[in-house]
């Protein structure tokens, strides 16, 4: 999702990755912090600065690493919780706005999503808490008094911003986890996406009437988040009770790892196929659409499918396949039951289907719709 970062170390085996956002914000807070929450801090508490021992903008440094420690502990708070509840958290990356935890658990329950998402906050109240109570402990050099009060204070901001209840925050996902108790799902997400709009509207129109442009571009954030939101959410009902076997394409060339995208482009032709496979006598190496070949015209089919192939099953559910897919960036190749290749799943043929699927539920009552293609599925909901 985000390339421009680096993977600095591993956590339970998940990857740490720092964001080339980073190199802008960290000195940035530093500056901002040297001189301006330093100072005024100093005069509300009625110190005089040459009381400090370290220059104002080594305080500042101190306060941005010690924040981003902060936001690091309450992304775990996120990343474990899942990683307990058996979901697959794919990486945790620290940017600009603070940290991003990639989870994936599409089965995870009203209850798990709760707790995942409340948990960030609480940690960060608990790490706001505990630099405020550090900040007290008697003897403490000045320098570290003053670090710790801000450093707690941000902490405890944090905490309540995530809280606010908009996606993609963390209040939002608890907040959706709480109405699920009365709504539907999708109907939670609508009303909170709803709500999320307003919320950023609200911290648009503020941070333009206290100049904070921090505000405007977290609200900005807030906003285009709870679209996204929703998005995925609607992409995921466009297939939802379709299976692989109802996206896939049959006709398939097969095509040699040294055979280089012209070649493989002319096979497609002269068998009429809308994928390639791509093998040899060590088996299938993996399956190509036509986007991969616009993409990486002049090269060989085997280089466009390095890594492993990706596998699924003709019952596998379409939205799992798609998900798949979308993280792996290459088209599922289809196993039957004898585990031999039964076609291809492109994104071509995902669109196809997702438009039957809205044509074919547009006259049923949604609650009456037959669950389309799996097997043993219940026809009235
Ligand atoms: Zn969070």
């Amino acid at each position: 999702m985000f390339r421009t970062a680096w993977t600095l170390t591993h956590l339970r085996g998940i990857p740490l990755r720092l964001h080339v956002s980073l190199l802008l914000v960290v000195p940035f807070i530093a500056t901002s912090v040297a001189a301006r929450d330093l100072p005024f801090l100093l005069y509300r508490l009625g110190v005089d600065p040459t009381a400090l021992t370290l220059p104002p903008l080594a305080l500042g440094l101190a306060v941005a690493l010690a924040l981003f420690a902060g936001v690091l502990l309450h992304e775990l708070g996120h990343a474990f919780t899942a990683l307990r509840y058996g979901a697959r958290v794919r990486a945790i990356t620290l940017m600009v706005l603070g940290g991003v935890t990639e989870i994936d658990h599409p089965d995870a329950t009203a209850r798990q999503r709760f707790w995942t998402a409340l948990n960030g906050p609480l940690v960060s109240f608990a790490v706001g808490a505990a630099a405020l109570g550090l900040s007290r402990i008697p003897g403490l050099p000045l320098d570290v008094v003053v670090v710790a009060l801000i450093v707690g204070l941000l902490n405890l901001v944090i905490a309540v911003f995530n809280l606010l209840p908009a996606f993609p925050l963390d209040g939002g996902r608890v907040l959706g986890a709480v109405l699920e108790r009365w709504l539907s799902p999708d109907r939670a997400v609508d009303v909170v996406a709803g709500l999320g709009r307003v919320v950023a509207i609200g911290l648009v129109v503020w941070g333009v009437a206290v100049h904070g442009l921090m505000l405007v571009l977290i609200g900005a954030f807030v906003f285009f988040g709870a679209g996204a939101e929703r998005r995925a959410r609607r992409q995921r009902l466009a297939v939802e009770g379709l299976t692989a076997r109802q996206a896939m394409v049959t006709r398939v060339a097969t095509v040699p790892p040294d055979l280089r995208v012209a070649g493989v482009a002319r096979h497609m032709l002269l068998q009429a196929a809308q994928a390639a496979l791509v093998r040899d006598l060590d088996g299938v190496r993996g399956a190509l659409q036509v986007t991969d070949l616009r993409a990486g015209a002049g090269e060989r089919a085997g280089d466009l499918v390095d890594g492993e192939p990706l596998f699924v099953n003709v019952d596998d559910p379409l939205d799992d396949v798609v998900r798949a897919m979308r993280d792996r960036e290459r088209p599922a190749i289809v196993l039957d039951h004898f585990n031999a290749v039964a076609g291809v799943v492109t994104t071509v043929e995902v669109r196809r289907a997702a438009g039957l699927k809205a044509l074919a539920d547009a006259d049923l009552p949604s609650a009456d719709a037959p669950a389309l293609g799996r097997p043993g599925a219940s026809w009235n909901g």
